[in-house]
Formats: structure tokens, C-alpha cells, sequence
């Protein structure tokens, strides 16, 4: 029997209010109990003393790319998880825009199987909106539901037709599964980085935010009439965050994320040619991040996600027009958050760990990003003051694209836990 004994953290746990000096205990894989100055004993009890330290839910990524099957080169599922381990996160939600796409049953077996045998947190599988994200016909979302997706998604490509989102739509609304959008009209959308200054200055087609913003308004338009659940994937613009505002207020059935990089970072980070700064929705402008964290502090924006996109350093050594889109993000995100978010007092730590465990888990519908008595023993331990020097070559991920080298930033893991077994104990993969 595995028994682990939390001493004297200080427990944040959003969904059920708590955030005091308490101790977990745990047995096997579940949380027996949550209270303070527990007192277990037994020589095979391992103690941690986590004072001075946040325990806190497993993080949950709802957005990320691990490549397999198909271009293992970029990332698989057994380095994908490392890296996401290593970050905090005890679960990750994979989209589908693998080789094969995930739009039939036999990829969604062949992604859990191999998460069973070679990952170290947990891998729940998206699956696509349309067959091979080709835009065409409706995959078979139902038994891709009935397989275990916990969402469907074209991500990386936009549903250009309304007539099929609206379709995507009303099946998602009877299978009761989100439908995750990545909002792009893609003839708006043929540039390589933000249309502004920057992109003029270096002689770059730019893509506008009415790329984004025409088809969240669209999206939104088509929830509203449907009444199904919308996701918003890696929102970036101040438009798109008053367009979902606005539709929150009116009652409409969405929900949003976004990424580290859209409130830290702006089109300047592209000066220079830096295809490490090279993603899809492109960096935007300061008034833009100034209006994602708005959107994170007022609960516009529900969720934060990686949108961790492992490129091989061929993909982005080249010219800018060429580069492939997105970046590494699991190693980065907590931290980019306690940095850019929490020591700024934009938001709690409360508020930040809800964003990126519990509110996600929601969303996906997934019993994950709670430290209630029962559930699974999915936890991470934060050293929320300990600075470090973000290392590209240190990543577990098998790309190492990342904007963020040599950054120092706040917060460091020094435990993850996923479902009572160790996945990073004192800040080392096991
Ligand atoms: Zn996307
Ligand atoms: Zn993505």
C-alpha cells in the first residue's frame, strides 16, 4: 500500500473554497483526507513537509498538441507527459490534428493505450469536429463520445462553413461535449504574424484580429441558436474578449481560454525575425494583453492553456514566412502565470490555480482539479517564490521553441502527483 502523508502546506483547492495550512493524506491512489495536523504513523508512511509551499490541485491543460501518432519526431506521448509532468500538470487534453486525425475510434484506442503505457500524467483525447480536419463532412462524433474524447475540435484550422458548425453544434449538444473552436477566417488569416506596425516595419504580411474576432462572433451567434456548449481556443484580441463578454452576459453557453503568451508577450517579441515568437492567432499589441488579463481578472476568460506545440528546430530555423506556428508550453505556463499574473496582483494564486485545474476540468467535464476527500490523488506542490532561469535545453519536451529562454521567472514544482504515485518528486522526474 502507497501511503503519502502532506504536512503544513498551505492547500488551495478553489472548488471547494479552501485555502488554509492543512494536511493531505493519502492512500493509494485517493485523497482520504483533508484536515489540519493529521496524524498517521507508520514506518511506510512517506512524509512531506511542504511548508512555505502551495498544495494545490494537479493542473489540467485542456489545450495541447503531443504529436503521436505520427510526427514522434516533434513529441510523443511519453516525453509530452514528462514535460507536462515537470510543469504540474496531471492531465492534459490532446487535439487531434495528429497523423492520423483523431476523427474514428481506432485512434482514440490507439491514444489511450499508449497513455497507459507510456504516460505519466493523465491523456484525455479530443477529437476532431470534421473528418481529417478536412472541413467537408462531420466526423462521427458520437461514437468518438461513446470512445472517450472529451471534446470535439478542429484545432489548428478553422470550420470554415457555418452550416457545418451549426451541425458540430447540435450533435455536440446530444452527446454533451464541448465544442472546442479555433476561431481563424482563413482568408483573413494568410499572414505570418500581428497586421500593424511591427508587421510593416519588417516587411511581414500581417493577419488581422478581424480574422479571429469575424468567426468568435459567428461561433457565438451559432451557440446562442443552438444552445450547445462553445469553447473558444487560445483567445487573443481585445475584440474577441468584449464579443464573449457580451455574450456571457446575454447567457449564451460559452466558454474561453487563453495561453501564457497572449498576456505576456506582444508583436514585439517578433523583432528580429524570432520565429520562436511566430504562433497561431499571431502575438498581438500591448492594449490586446492589457484586455486578456482584464478578461482573466473579471472571469471573462474561464481557463488558461498551454497550447503546447513541439516543433522540430528545422520547423523554426528558417525564414519567418516559413516557420511553422506555436511554441513549447508546458514547462513555462505556471510559472508565466505566477510572473505575469500574480505578482502583478491581476489575480490570486486562488484564482490562477482555479484557471488553470478546476475551471478547465469543468469544462471538459472531467472528474479532475479537486483535492476533495475520494478523488484522485492528481496533486502538485509550488515553491510559488523560488525564481529560476527558464533553460530550453533543460525542457523534457522533445522541441525546445520556445520565446523564453533565459527568462527568470517565479514558481517551481517540486511535486507532482498523479493519482498517488510520484511523477516529479523534489523537483526531479521520476
Ligand atoms: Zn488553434
Ligand atoms: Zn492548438
Amino acid at each position: 500500500m502507497m501511503r503519502i502523508l502532506i504536512k503544513n502546506g498551505r492547500v488551495i483547492d478553489p472548488a471547494n473554497g479552501i485555502d488554509g495550512i492543512l494536511d493531505i493524506y493519502i492512500e493509494n491512489e485517493t485523497i482520504e483526507e483533508v484536515g489540519s495536523n493529521l496524524d498517521y504513523s507508520g514506518a511506510d508512511i512517506e512524509q512531506i513537509d511542504a511548508s512555505g509551499k502551495i498544495v494545490a490541485p494537479g493542473l489540467v491543460d485542456m489545450h495541447c498538441h503531443l504529436r503521436e501518432p505520427g510526427q514522434e519526431y516533434k513529441e510523443d506521448i511519453e516525453t509530452g507527459t514528462q514535460s507536462a509532468a515537470m510543469g504540474g500538470f496531471t492531465s492534459v487534453a490532446c487535439m487531434p490534428n495528429t497523423d492520423p486525425v483523431v476523427d474514428n475510434i481506432t485512434v482514440v484506442e490507439y491514444i489511450k493505450s499508449k497513455a497507459a503505457s507510456s504516460a505519466c500524467v493523465n491523456v484525455f483525447p479530443i477529437g476532431a469536429i470534421t473528418k481529417g480536419l478536412k472541413g467537408e463532412e462531420l466526423a462521427e462524433i458520437g461514437k468518438l463520445k461513446f470512445a472517450g474524447v472529451v471534446g470535439i475540435s478542429d484545432d489548428g484550422r478553422p470550420v470554415r462553413s457555418p452550416v457545418l458548425m451549426r451541425n458540430a453544434l447540435e450533435y455536440a449538444k446530444t452527446f454533451d461535449t464541448p465544442v472546442i473552436s479555433h476561431c481563424e477566417v482563413a482568408e483573413l488569416a494568410e499572414g505570418s504574424m500581428n497586421e500593424g506596425y511591427v508587421s510593416t516595419l519588417l516587411g511581414l504580411k500581417g493577419i488581422s484580429r478581424a480574422a479571429e474576432e469575424i468567426m468568435v462572433a459567428r461561433d457565438i451567434i451559432l451557440a446562442k441558436y443552438t444552445g450547445a456548449s462553445l469553447h473558444i481556443a487560445h483567445v487573443s484580441t481585445k475584440g474577441s474578449v468584449e464579443l464573449i463578454r457580451q455574450a456571457k452576459k446575454e447567457g449564451v453557453n460559452v466558454t474561453c481560454e487563453t495561453c501564457p503568451h497572449y498576456f505576456s508577450l506582444t508583436e514585439n517579441a517578433v523583432m528580429g525575425y524570432n520565429t520562436n515568437a511566430k504562433m497561431n492567432p499571431p502575438l498581438r499589441t500591448e492594449a490586446d494583453v492589457e484586455a486578456i488579463i482584464e478578461g482573466l481578472s473579471d472571469d471573462t476568460i474561464d481557463a488558461i492553456a498551454t497550447d503546447h506545440a513541439p516543433h522540430h528546430e528545422d520547423e523554426k530555423n528558417c525564414e519567418f514566412d516559413r516557420a511553422l506556428n506555436g511554441i513549447v508550453g508546458f514547462e513555462t505556463a505556471l510559472s508565466l502565470g505566477i510572473e505575469y499574473l500574480v505578482k502583478t496582483k491581476k489575480l490570486t494564486i486562488e484564482r490562477l490555480i482555479n484557471k488553470m485545474s478546476y475551471a478547465p476540468a469543468r469544462i471538459l467535464g472531467i472528474n479532475k482539479g479537486t483535492l476533495s476527500e475520494g478523488k484522485n490523488a492528481d496533486i502538485v506542490i509550488i515553491d510559488e517564490n523560488k525564481q529560476r532561469i527558464i533553460d530550453k535545453n533543460s525542457f523534457y519536451s522533445k522541441s525546445k521553441n520556445t520565446p523564453y529562454h533565459g527568462y527568470k521567472l517565479s514558481g517551481t514544482v517540486e511535486y507532482t502527483i498523479v493519482g498517488g504515485k510520484f511523477a516529479v518528486r523534489e523537483g526531479i522526474l521520476i
